[in-house]
Formats: structure tokens, C-alpha cells, sequence
């Protein structure tokens, strides 16, 4: 073994592949064996077809990069915008819509925080400091940090009993340096959708901005409602709605780094451009943070919604639907476990009031499963694509054994198991 903390030498060069792909599958040898559905967040996958589609669209427009998708890529600019376009069908956004292809959740999150800040400060007398955002405690991290670097107070509401937001508690929370509310669709703690419709309307009564954060939904969640499952409506028909983040590498089942971010306006878009000319290479302008983009992302996503198209989609849901109310059922069918909530999406976090999830969760683990868990309350987490349809027998018939390990033996929990990355 060598030591991780060693600093690595700068290589000499010329290795040829066949060296490198040994040593690279050497490095990872110790991976999660993600393709078997052992772990539950981080990679997604509809079917083989698709995975193959996307990553063959990757590698075609690797090179090319977003940033000139106007000027130098007219290819790579066309597909973005139909992914756009789609987008926008797919969320009923009115005409005047307009999307941004951005390499994650994080960043959508990012620059729709940013579009909200700056639309409020441009009333005339708005306060331009000490201002906060109102959202449910279970919204995602990627707010936190946007609010840490654009200096923001964060107030997080409380839930209701079906871990949806307490729409009564937000309001509370509202003052006169509120510049944005957030909803997630669904929150990725416990898969629920908060109730978008009444905040919209609270949205809409204080003129204040309502962020949908669809990045794990909103690809796929308009597929659940068709397949005939009971959601809040969350996009933009509600007309409180400005702007949603969906994105593309989790539940559009295309390759990362893939993520849309949806306004309602284009002056919305446009409070989130960047623009500098100060300096001697004249003006610079982006719709994201990031400057140089992955054409092969692009690509990909293009081929992938081809591919899949509504029919595609909806298959998809139907079997995700089917196979989430299959692990629900087995994991309620194990005495003492409990779901945490019902969930919405392939979502599930259950826990228990009998069993020591923490000794449960090293159990699985020790049985090959990269285990994740809730904090408040304590649980087991799962984000579930297809890749979990076939191993659900195993994953089950190992949840059973290792709740009655737990049960027997006590043993310390691994504190390293309710970590989401890192
Ligand atoms: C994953 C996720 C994000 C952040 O997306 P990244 O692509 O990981 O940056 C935001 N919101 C929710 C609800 C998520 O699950």
C-alpha cells in the first residue's frame, strides 16, 4: 500500500494506455460495486441503452466546449438549446421562458439565489444588506453554501408531520428583507415534495421569489404524476414559481456534469449573468459561474432525451414507481423499521424505534452496501434509480440479517456513515 498522505511524484511521462488504464483500474479496485445497486446516491442509470447513448454522445463532443456554443460550436449551442426547450415544455413554463445548461444542482441553486438577491435589491428603497431566504429545513446543502458566499442569512422552517414543509411556519418566518422562499420537489432527505402550490400563493401575495428545487424530481417527477401517482403540482404553472433547478445527471439519466436552472423571465436570466469587460480582452459574459463548459455533456444530455423521449421517460417512472412501493413494503414487512415518510419519489429513509439504525447501518455495511443516513431523525437513506430494481431481494434479505445483529449484539456505531460526501 502506499501512503496516501505522501505527496505524489510528478509522473515522467510516457505511459502508454494500456499502463495507465491497468493502474487506473488498480486505484479503483476498491470501489463501491455501483453497478450491483450497492450504493445509494452519487450514480444513476435507466438501462444499458441509455448509459451507452449518453456515453458515446460524450466522447463524440468531448472536445468542443460550451462556453462556444454560440460562436465556434454551433452544434453543441443547437442541442443546448432544444435540451433547453424541452425543459421548458416539460415544467409548462410560459412563453418568454428561458433555461441555462450549468454543470450541477449546486450551481442552478447558485445563480437562481444570485437572480432572486439581485431582482430584490432593484426595487427602489430595498434593503441591499442583511438579507435572508426563508426554506424548509430539509432543503438541500447547495443553498447553505450559496447563502455562505453571497453573505446570507439562511432561516430554515420547520416540517410537517408528513415531512413536508409547515407552509404556516414558513410564512412566519418572512420579513421585509426576505428576498426568496425556497420549495424542493422533492427534498432529498426524506423524497417528499413540499406543498408548492401554498407557497406559491404566499410567493405571489408578498411579491417575493419562490425557487422550486427540482434537481432530483424535475426531470423525472412530471413522469410520476403521468404514471398516475398523487403530487403536488411544482412547476410553473403555479404562478408564484420563478425559477427551478432539475437536474440532468440524476433523474434525466444523462452523463455528468449535467444540471438546467428554468426562469419564469428573461430579466431573471439576465440578473444572473456575469459580465466583465474591465479587462484587455474586451467584454466577458456567461449565464453560470463557470466559464469553460463540457461540450460532451451537452451531447450527451441531447441524446439521452432523444432516446428516452416521453415515452422513454415514462416507462422509467412506472418502474421506479413500482419498485420504490416494493421496498417500502419489504422494509415495513421487517419488525421494528419504520418509514420516516411516505415517500413521493424513489426516495425512501426509514428508521426505527426499537433498533439502533447506527448498528443496522454497520451491518449492511459490512455486507458490501455503501449505507447513508439521516441525522434528525435518524435513518436509512436511499435515492434509488434502476439500478436498484435487481438487487432488491439481496438488499433486503441483508437489511433483515443485519437489524437482527443489531438486535443482538450492541456494538459502537460508524460515525462516518451519516456523511453525504467527502
Ligand atoms: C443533488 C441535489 C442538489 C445539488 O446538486 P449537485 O449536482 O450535486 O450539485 C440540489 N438539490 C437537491 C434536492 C439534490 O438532491
Amino acid at each position: 500500500m502506499t501512503d496516501r498522505n505522501a505527496r505524489a511524484a510528478f509522473p515522467q511521462g510516457g505511459a502508454d494506455w494500456e499502463a495507465l488504464q491497468a493502474r487506473m483500474a488498480d486505484y479503483a479496485a476498491g470501489d463501491v460495486d455501483w453497478r450491483s445497486g450497492r450504493s445509494p446516491l452519487f450514480v444513476f442509470k435507466n438501462d444499458e441503452a441509455t448509459y451507452e447513448i449518453g456515453r458515446r454522445a460524450f466522447f463524440e463532443y468531448f472536445n468542443e466546449n460550451g462556453l462556444g456554443g454560440t460562436r465556434a460550436f454551433f452544434g453543441i449551442g443547437r442541442m443546448e438549446r432544444e435540451v433547453l426547450d424541452y425543459g421548458l415544455s416539460l415544467l409548462n413554463a410560459p412563453e418568454g421562458g428561458v433555461g441555462v445548461f450549468t454543470p450541477g444542482g449546486s450551481e442552478s441553486i447558485f445563480l437562481a439565489v444570485k437572480a432572486a438577491r439581485d431582482r430584490f435589491r432593484a426595487r427602489p428603497g430595498a434593503p441591499r444588506r442583511e438579507l435572508n431566504l426563508v426554506m424548509p429545513d430539509t432543503a438541500h446543502a447547495a443553498f447553505d453554501k450559496a447563502a455562505q458566499v453571497m453573505d446570507l442569512e439562511i432561516r430554515r422552517a420547520p416540517l410537517g408531520p408528513d415531512r413536508r414543509v409547515d407552509v404556516a411556519a414558513m410564512e412566519a418566518l418572512i420579513d421585509d428583507r426576505t428576498f426568496l422562499l425556497v420549495g424542493s420537489a422533492p427534498c432529498y432527505p426524506h423524497g417528499v415534495v413540499d406543498p408548492i402550490p401554498r407557497i406559491s400563493r404566499i410567493a405571489e401575495a408578498r411579491g417575493i421569489w419562490l425557487h422550486v428545487d427540482a434537481c432530483v424530481g424535475g426531470w423525472m417527477l412530471p413522469f410520476f404524476a403521468a404514471a398516475g401517482r398523487d403530487l403536488p403540482e411544482f412547476d410553473f404553472r403555479q404562478p408564484g414559481v420563478r425559477s427551478i433547478s432539475a437536474d440532468l445527471h440524476k433523474f434525466g439519466f444523462c452523463p455528468k456534469p449535467a444540471s438546467t436552472l428554468f426562469y419564469r423571465e428573461i430579466e431573471d436570466r439576465d440578473r444572473a449573468q456575469f459580465v466583465a469587460d474591465a479587462w484587455p480582452s474586451g467584454v466577458f459574459r456567461t449565464s453560470t459561474l463557470a466559464g469553460t463548459r463540457p461540450g460532451g455533456a451537452v451531447a450527451a444530455a441531447w441524446a439521452v432525451l432523444n432516446h428516452l423521449g416521453s415515452s422513454g421517460y415514462l416507462t422509467a417512472a412506472r418502474r421506479l414507481a413500482a419498485m420504490t412501493d416494493a421496498y417500502v413494503a419489504g422494509i415495513e414487512a421487517i419488525e421494528g423499521l419504520e418509514m420516516i415518510a411516505r415517500p413521493d419519489f424513489s426516495i425512501v429513509n426509514f428508521g426505527s424505534s426499537v433498533h439502533d439504525m447506527t448498528a443496522v447501518a454497520t451491518g449492511l455495511s459490512d455486507r458490501g452496501w455503501l449505507v447513508t443516513l439521516t441525522r434528525r431523525p435518524v435513518g436509512l437513506h436511499l435515492m434509488m434509480s434502476l439500478l436498484h430494481e435487481a438487487p432488491r431481494e439481496d438488499y433486503l434479505a441483508d437489511l433483515r440479517a443485519a437489524v437482527d445483529g443489531a438486535a443482538a449484539e450492541r456494538r459502537p456505531a460508524d460515525e462516518s456513515l451519516g456523511t453525504y460526501a467527502g
